[in-house]
């Protein structure tokens, strides 16, 4: 089937047109990257803001119409767009991306400034690279592709790109609700995921779900004298640290009662062990950067895949006591920390959360005030990757890298895809995108590889020629 894509001259016409302003893409991929669109700091909004308008320019100049912000109270800017003239007859495929970035983290630790791109042995360093400003280039191109070489598009398309991805969509349920029309759509291709490895595409048919809440413990109404009253007054930090040990086990997997509240049991299919993977967790390790010595967590007795996809996990993403820097011989008066939690397909936000909050405040140690507060979630997201659309975009990918894509999960979270997915009655969702397990995503040094953008870009040329079909 590939093959016979190949071989279509309106479509060897649009890849060849890829190829013709690929320099350009890069261009434009690396003026977004400039913009520091981090939606999780209010400090940055406006570069949100620049970001989106930025954004707007890139769609119109690649040939969309009516390409707009959108905003519902209180949201960051979304940016949408379209191009409907195919014919109503002919499908129309809405292409999902989001301009909104992760903070940095540790500007020391990256080789090169987050926000000014490096190139180093074929990829392409910065915040954003691959997460996901790479994923809105993407689909600018391929729809630019087909109108410079065809005068048109093989499908109706539609594009969105949000600017809040990376705070859990908190407004998406109200911009959907404000926006539907404009969104309608019988297909949702998303270029937020990625690949199985370098030159190997992936087709992610898994998400997993997201909750977080916030604890603080407070002992004093300011802080003592850590010598004249240590040994009675309880140290915040200390029952902050005994708490959080108390929700892992030995293996570092979840102990507390309801962790795998609601959890479907993972299908005899989704258990295969994959090959290359499961036996290979030296491999993954050394890939993720883990020092040597360190141990993988988590049920030894599941696979590796089914530990990062399946199941819940928890990780404190943020702690505060005092810094290090400018600390003295204190008992603070109050600790605090952001614990954020993947969910496994089937497990509620909601109802995990409750009984997280009830472990903790039951586990409180010395008695210490315990405030808890609940932050976004979304539930995990998993389709069945079989039928027409999801043949067009192993036939696209196969034609764009010239091997089979991997059909494969994510420990990440998208929350868009499942509640955009259901208001147009259950459109399946295609899940590509430009990272590789190398990118480096919400860490420091994320990155993009370039040879494999480009074949992501032509795989789009060819999905929408396949989708069409
Ligand atoms: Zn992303």
């Amino acid at each position: 089937m590939a093959k016979r894509s190949d071989t279509d001259p309106g479509v060897s016409a649009a890849v060849a047109a890829v190829d013709d302003v690929i320099d350009g893409a890069r261009a434009e991929l690396e003026a977004l990257v400039r913009i520091p669109s981090i939606s999780a700091d209010p400090e940055h909004h406006a570069d949100v803001r620049a970001s989106a308008d930025a954004t707007v320019e890139l769609l119109r100049a690649h040939g969309l119409e009516n390409v707009r912000v959108a905003a519902v109270d209180g949201s960051q800017p979304f940016v949408i767009g379209e191009w409907l003239h195919a014919g109503p007859e002919l499908p129309t495929v809405l292409l999902y991306a989001h301009h909104d970035v992760q903070p940095p983290g540790i500007i020391e630790n990256w080789a090169s400034d987050p926000f000014e791109p490096q190139e180093r042995d074929g990829r392409l360093y910065g915040r954003g690279a691959s997460d996901d400003k790479a994923g809105a280039v993407a689909h600018a191109h391929a729809v630019g592709a087909w109108l410079t070489s065809a005068g048109g598009l093989p499908c109706n398309v539609r594009v969105l790109v949000e600017g809040e991805e990376e705070i859990g969509s908190p407004t998406l349920h109200a911009f959907l609700t404000a926006h539907l029309e404009e969104l309608r759509s019988d297909v949702l291709v998303l270029a937020d995921a990625g690949n199985w490895q370098v030159g190997v595409p992936g087709l992610t048919y898994s998400l997993r779900g997201l909750a977080a809440a916030d604890i603080e413990l407070r002992a004093l109404d300011g802080p003592q004298h850590s010598g004249i009253s240590g040994g009675a007054i309880p140290d915040p930090v200390m029952a902050l640290s005994r708490l959080l040990a108390s929700l892992v086990d030995e293996n570092g997997d979840l102990a507390f009662d309801g962790a795998f509240d609601g959890l479907l049991e993972a299908t005899a299919n989704e258990r295969v062990p994959i090959a290359g993977f499961d036996d290979a967790p030296q491999r993954f390790a050394r890939a993720a950067g883990v020092r040597p010595g360190v141990h993988l967590v988590g049920d030894p007795h599941v696979s590796l895949h089914e530990r990062l996809w399946l199941r819940p996990c928890l990780t404190v993403i943020g702690i505060d006591g005092h810094p290090i820097k400018g600390s003295s011989n204190q008992i603070v008066a109050r600790a605090s920390a952001r614990l954020s939690l993947r969910l496994g397909p089937g497990q509620e936000p909601e109802r995990v959360l409750a009984y997280l909050r009830t472990h903790l405040e039951r586990h409180v140690p010395w008695g210490l005030e315990c405030t808890i507060t609940a932050l976004e979630g979304a539930p995990a997201w998993q389709t069945d990757p079989t039928g027409p659309a999801f043949d067009a975009a192993r036939r696209a990918l196969h034609a764009g890298f010239g091997v089979e894509a991997v059909p494969m999960g994510i420990g990440g979270s998208i929350p868009f895809v499942g509640p955009f997915a259901d208001a147009f009655g259950g459109i399946p969702a295609l899940l590509i995108g430009p990272n590789d397990p190398g990118s480096n995503i919400h860490g420091e040094d994320e990155s993009l590889h370039l040879a494999d953008w480009r074949s992501l870009i032509r795989s789009e040329v060819f999905l929408l020629r396949e989708l069409a079909r």
